[in-house]
């Protein structure tokens, strides 16, 4: 395992036990639950979005590792952006975590922890389930999801 692996696996464990913005947010205004059956990872994840702006991102749920640090950083991650730059963020954590098109690791901060998984197909719905839920909170098209 290189150093750069146990560093990353230092951060997901560290998100997975301590993980920020934990917990239902008083001030959100979108919100949204998401299932993933296959590893039974749930998850409700909680915006303030303001004129299109992700003011505040929280969660709560339970699963596995993967999927809590995920939902850790993801709520870091799209605190502060648009709703656009959200989404092409998660654009972009998709085919990062997927292993598909270029490789925007450089680009991805913290989330690039994330790029291991891609050897794990499993796991990429873990490491997506938060994303999707929020997607579906902040464009308010659907209030549920499953990976299914
Ligand atoms: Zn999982």
């Amino acid at each position: 395992m290189s150093e750069l692996r146990e560093l990353y696996q230092e951060l997901i464990l560290d998100h997975n036990r301590h993980p920020r913005n934990f917990g239902p947010l008083d001030e959100s205004n979108c919100m949204a639950h998401g299932d993933n059956p296959l590893c039974g990872d749930t998850i409700d994840v909680f915006l303030q979005v303001e004129e299109g702006i992700v003011k505040k991102a929280a969660f709560e749920g339970s699963g596995c590792a993967i999927s809590t640090a995920s939902a850790s950083l993801m709520t870091e991650a799209v605190t502060g952006l648009s709703v656009d730059a959200a989404n092409s963020l998660f654009a972009t954590f998709l085919s990062l975590v997927k292993g598909e098109g270029k490789n925007e690791s450089g680009r991805m901060g913290k989330l690039a922890v994330f790029e291991g998984v891609q050897e794990f197909p499993m796991r990429v719905k873990c490491a997506t389930l938060c994303w999707h839920t929020a997607r579906a909170a902040w464009s308010e098209d659907s209030v549920s999801v499953t990976t299914e």
